[in-house]
């Protein structure tokens, strides 16, 4: 099943938003581990497609305790660009 289109030069690649459920590693790292509060946090992933491929980018980290990417924006080096 090979395609025959060819890469049109400057078709616009498109782009979504996407969000998937992680563990915070805040949370992680500073709460006890009988803690049972929910340490998932959402990251954001804005994903480009183009061609087959699709790649995210993380753009913001947020979780239940209030640790998110816009206070810290370190957190999002833990989430590097993935392929979709
Ligand atoms: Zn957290």
């Amino acid at each position: 099943m090979t395609s025959a289109v060819a890469e049109v030069p400057g078709a616009a690649a498109t782009v979504e938003y996407r969000t998937t459920e992680v563990r915070c590693l805040v949370c992680a790292t500073t709460r006890s581990l009988d803690d049972d509060q929910p340490k998932i946090g959402t990251v954001r992933w804005k994903i480009v497609a183009h061609a087959e491929l699709h790649l995210g980018t993380a753009v913001s980290f947020d979780c239940p305790n209030g640790h998110s990417s816009d206070a810290d924006p370190h957190l999002l080096k833990s989430f590097p660009s993935r392929r979709f």
